[in-house]
């Protein structure tokens, strides 16, 4: 497979929005990224999308891609709240997204059940946008 990887594009504008292992995130990822989200994926943070940080899920050094499925915004507070590595040091949990419903969820670093954040999601079927996602669809 060497260096290869899928190229995700917005149809309508054929921006590259997947980067394989690139390591940052792109201008226009970070623009849709703030389009479906607003706010930090923390549970109840209202730190907004100016002040955010760019999240790989999974971790880039693991081999996480640079791609909106693995990617999510933080604010600096909550980005700290994240291990990486997924063993519970440090007292921190980590993130994961669902890739069938897009609900973001944190995992506390002891264990317990995942506290869901919010749930984030673009349109990827053929012919659709990458605009219009449902920003604050309530998991409740
Ligand atoms: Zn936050």
């Amino acid at each position: 497979m060497g260096d290869s990887f899928p190229l995700q594009v917005d149809s309508a504008t054929a921006v590259p929005l997947s980067l394989g292992r690139a390591r940052f995130a792109s201008i226009e990822q970070g623009i849709v990224l703030l389009a479906m989200q607003w706010v930090c994926a923390w549970h109840g943070c209202t730190k907004p999308g100016i002040e955010l940080e760019v999240h790989h899920l999974r971790s880039y050094l693991d081999g996480g891609e640079t791609s909106l499925d693995n990617l999510i915004l933080l604010c600096r507070e909550h980005h700290r709240c994240n291990n990486d590595r997924r063993d519970g040091a440090g007292g921190k949990g980590y993130f994961t997204k669902d890739s069938r419903t897009g609900a973001v969820r944190h995992h506390p670093a002891r264990g317990g059940p995942a506290r869901e954040t919010a749930t984030y999601h673009y349109r990827r079927a053929p012919g659709q946008r990458v605009h219009d996602p449902p920003l604050f669809e309530d998991s409740a």
